[in-house]
């Protein structure tokens, strides 16, 4: 079936941080915008249940999983919040400057470094400990409107993608759920619209088309590059990926104070590639994520556990198979980083009073680097194929992890670009 027949002036795919952030900028200007979005789109709850119904995991190597998240607003949905400003050297040596992005989202967004009583005590607890060995534990700002906390901590107050998907669908854009997009269409080298799967109930689903002006693809780390291959772009993850492994090592903590708060906002870097930092979060993914490490009894303890998370920089690597799963195997020096954050973790762990000290398997944090700038894509995020851009994690240089600030200031320039041939 085809429906909408060249109606827009773009089709999003996806609406992480990405694609929510190109779809609001250019819906703002006026442009006719088609987003669709895998997903439901279900209010988050923030309960265990309706939480693991939109968290899926994608393999990237033995053993290892990678988390994202499938609905309106994408991995937001569970993020943190915590924010690092993105790497602009980075971006200007690949020709893109995003400065003045930057300078738009810290005037627009709630960017702030947030007061100890928003905080949950395990993060204090553990800031008081790394400080006194001697860390440089470094507090980052957060995408949270505290203006919403004034009888404290409430998840709402998180920023997330799903807000500018609402600002763009307020002017005007049309919103699709549970449409899975299959692939891009292609005439004569230039991008005309998509295929997609529209899930209609549980059982039923039907192949439609819809034909917009721009194609920007923005459907996460994991998916982009996989529709990139099935529109016949070619080379894609030809020198593999990175998937910045990572460790959560626990101990058993007593005397704090039930309750949560925003966690995960500071850490500290040794050695260049290592990042050691708050691993408390609330209490909802804290319990998805001891029942998939089956640690069953453990999940009931939140208040009485105290957690560090590492993660590690590694090189490009592995591949997307003919499957469509990747895959990569660690090497020696990823374990060995891996191993020297876990030593620190511990010893923060231990110095602030933790004990029965144990780690979690082997994850991944964020899938990227099968789409490169300047290889697959120009300055304007734009493939070979003429009119079809990308824009989400997998675009994204290795030196970049916490990306969501990253891809917010990457979806601003690209919405300024196109909106100039639009
Ligand atoms: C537990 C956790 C905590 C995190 N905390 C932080 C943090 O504090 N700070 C930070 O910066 N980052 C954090 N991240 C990472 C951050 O959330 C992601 O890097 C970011 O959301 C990636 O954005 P994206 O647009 O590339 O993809 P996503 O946010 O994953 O969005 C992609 C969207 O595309 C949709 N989609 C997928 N396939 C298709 C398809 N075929 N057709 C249509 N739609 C499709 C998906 O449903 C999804 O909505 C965290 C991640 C996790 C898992």
């Amino acid at each position: 079936m085809v429906v909408n027949n060249t109606e827009f002036d773009a089709i999003v795919v996806g609406s992480g941080p990405g694609g929510a952030t190109v779809a609001r900028e250019l819906s703002k200007r006026g442009k006719r915008l088609l987003i669709l979005e895998r997903g439901g789109n279900a209010p988050l709850k923030g309960s265990l249940l309706a939480t693991a119904s939109i968290v899926d995991a994608v393999s990237v190597g033995d053993n290892v999983l990678m988390g994202r998240t499938l609905t309106t607003g994408g991995t937001t949905s569970v993020y943190f919040g915590a924010t690092v400003p993105p790497p602009l050297e980075t971006f200007l040596a690949l020709g893109i400057d995003l400065s003045r992005e930057l300078d738009d989202v810290e005037r627009e967004l709630p960017l702030a470094v947030l007061p100890d009583e928003l905080l949950r005590p395990h993060s204090i607890r553990l800031r008081e400990s790394a400080t006194a060995l001697g860390y440089d534990w470094v507090q980052s700002k957060m995408l949270v409107d505290q203006s919403k906390c004034a009888s404290g901590y409430t998840p709402e107050a998180r920023w997330t993608a799903r807000n500018y998907v609402q600002e763009a669908v307020e002017k005007g854009a049309t919103l699709i759920n549970r449409a899975r997009v299959l692939k891009v269409l292609v005439e004569k080298g230039r991008a005309i619209g998509v295929e997609y799967e529209l899930q209609k109930t549980k059982k039923e689903s039907e192949i439609r088309q819809a034909f917009g002006t721009k194609v920007i693809v923005a459907a996460g780390g994991a998916a982009s590059p996989i529709i990139l291959r099935k529109s016949g772009i070619r080379n894609v993850a030809d020198r593999g990926f990175y998937c910045h492994p990572s460790v959560m090592v626990f101990g058993t903590i007593s005397g704090l104070k039930r309750g949560d708060g925003f966690g995960a906002s500071m850490g500290t870097l040794i050695d260049g590639d290592i990042h050691v930092g708050d691993g408390n979060f609330a209490r909802t993914l804290y319990q998805l994520f001891m029942l998939a490490n089956h640690r069953w009894f453990r999940a009931f303890l939140h208040s009485k556990t105290i957690g560090v998370g590492v993660m590690v920089r590694e090189g490009l690597g592995g591949g997307l198979q003919e499957n469509d799963r990747y895959y990569k195997e660690l090497t020696k020096e990823d374990f060995r980083k891996l191993e020297k954050g876990e030593e620190v973790a511990r010893q923060i762990i231990r110095h602030a009073g933790g004990k029965n000290i144990f780690k979690s398997v082997v994850g991944a944090s964020h899938l990227g680097g099968a789409i490169r700038i300047k290889e697959h894509l120009d300055e304007n995020l734009e493939t070979e194929c003429s009119n079809l851009h990308v824009c989400d994690g997998s675009v994204l240089p290795e030196n970049v992890n916490t990306p969501t600030l990253t891809l917010i200031c990457l979806g601003k320039y690209l919405a300024k670009r196109l909106s100039r041939s639009l």
